[in-house]
């Protein structure tokens, strides 16, 4: 049974403000696939923690 905890983390392009979710641990965040800026950390999401 997995019972990892895994954190997701929003990504967004500041060009055209494409969202993605990767899961850490990340070794280097996406480049946006539309315009292929890099994209920035937008908010960090856990999994399985809600208030
Ligand atoms: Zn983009």
């Amino acid at each position: 049974m997995e019972k990892k905890r895994r954190e997701a983390i929003e990504v967004i392009c500041p060009k055209c403000n494409r969202t993605e979710i990767v899961y850490v641990p990340i070794e280097e965040i996406p480049k946006c696939s539309d315009c292929k800026t890099q994209m920035v950390i937008r908010e960090i999401l856990t999994e399985g923690k809600r208030d």
